[in-house]
């Protein structure tokens, strides 16, 4: 597979068919959005070198913050699963317009989420971004909820692309990796799409298949080339990166994975944000996103997120190629240092929501020390009471940040 599909530089994903995606999306006909299409993929090209621009290319949306499937590879899968948020349509319009000032071009509808879980407010915002002038609207999804029905309204909605994460051949694999018995459905929802496609004559959306490396199914990514080139528009062979919270044995060594660290230079920043379920601005889409959360809107605009210093330094951390000196982003790309200060032992810096918690947490264990105080005489019992009693304290604080999404790992290292 790697010998045909060389790995393009700072990408974490290897794609067949790539010039597909390089063309306007196929309902973009007119001369003006052609030209237009054209500067988005030269300034695309110019932020995959890491180049500067004024404003994101792109706006990834989590519409909202579940799934209905529990991946072991994935936060939804752990115990650190985002409580459910849900966007307000109105937020997301109000950062479409913003951006359409801009001229945005691209937006994706999803983050880590399965945006078919809602596909009433889904397809409300493809629409609302194609007549604000957005080009190019997509997502990625896990197929379960893509049925015939769902296709019809994505055609409709002139939505521009669907990938469909399915990263086996066979459904033994597919339970391994998704813990899900559905896939045959997955596969089924995947040709009907393009069938459907076929039957209309449109050449909307394209569709692209995923497969996740990892040591649980890389013997069957040849098979998985072989099944797909040529039946669905693309095939893509995806990195895994790390997931806060979640450490399993699904990591592929760094050999295997053919990625050169030492030339590696994040590109994401430069090319796209992300607004959240909960409103958080996030510097890039992958899961460390969420660790490294800018600000909040309407509080802050994207604009005022792209220029913030914190993003600054993050571009300049990738422009030099310092993304181990981050540890959200060593993690992130898999190759932390031996000397990296380890996720249970790093510093958390609380969100508001965390911070909440842990007063509500210290008012109560101060209560209960003072019942201690108040109800046991003095002896070893009792000061062996009152340092479990701090112990669990310590724990029960560890617990609010070590799992909220939003708190902080070790800033500014
Ligand atoms: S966490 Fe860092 S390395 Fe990972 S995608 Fe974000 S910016 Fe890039």
């Amino acid at each position: 597979m790697s010998a045909t599909m060389p790995l393009r530089p700072n990408e974490m994903t290897v794609v067949t068919d790539q010039e597909r995606f390089e063309a306007p999306p196929g309902d973009v006909t007119g001369a003006a959005d052609v030209a237009r299409w054209a500067a988005f993929r030269a300034a695309y090209h110019r932020a995959q070198a890491c180049e500067d621009g004024d404003f994101p290319l792109q706006l990834d949306f989590g519409l909202h913050a579940s799934c209905n499937f529990r991946c072991p590879l994935c936060v939804h899968g752990g115990v650190a699963r985002p409580p459910e948020s849900f966007l307000p349509f109105e937020t997301a319009q109000r950062v479409i317009d913003e951006a359409s000032e801009y001229g945005l071009c691209s937006v994706k509808l999803n983050y880590i989420n399965e945006p078919l879980q809602y596909p009433d407010t889904l397809l409300r915002v493809a629409r609302y971004a194609k007549k604000r002038g957005v080009l190019n609207t997509y997502f990625a999804t896990n197929g379960l909820a893509l049925p015939t029905s769902i296709g019809l309204h994505l055609i409709d909605a002139r939505v521009s692309k669907v990938m469909v994460s399915i990263d086996a051949t066979t459904p033994e694999t597919f339970y391994a990796m998704r813990r899900s018995n559905r896939f045959f459905t997955v596969v089924a929802h995947v040709e009907e799409l393009l069938n459907l496609r076929t039957r209309l004559r449109v050449t909307w959306p394209l569709v692209r298949v995923n497969f996740l490396k990892t040591n649980v199914n890389m013997h069957e990514a040849d098979a998985f080339l072989a099944r797909w080139r040529g039946v669905a528009d693309s095939v893509a062979f995806l990195s895994r990166v790390g997931v806060p919270g979640v450490e399993n044995d699904f990591a592929l060594s760094d050999q295997r994975l053919d990625r050169n660290f030492d030339e590696f230079h994040c590109a994401l920043p430069f090319k796209l944000m992300v607004v959240d379920a909960d409103g958080s601005i996030l510097p890039c889409c992958t899961f460390g996103g969420r660790s490294m959360p800018l600000g909040r809107t309407p509080e802050m605009t994207i604009r005022e997120a792209w220029t913030n210093p914190k993003m600054s330094a993050l571009r300049a951390l990738h422009q030099r190629g310092g993304f181990r000196e981050n540890p959200v982003c060593a993690h992130c790309v898999g190759a932390k240092e031996p000397s990296m200060i380890d996720k249970p032992f790093a510093y958390h810096k609380p969100s508001a929501d965390g911070l909440q918690k842990i007063t509500e947490l210290r008012l109560g264990f101060s209560e209960m020390k003072a019942i201690i105080e108040r109800n046991c005489p003095e002896s070893r019992q009792r000061a062996v009471a009152l340092t479990e009693l701090e112990t669990a304290a310590m724990w029960a604080i560890k617990a609010v940040v070590f799992n909220d999404p939003a708190s902080e790992v070790a800033p500014g290292l």
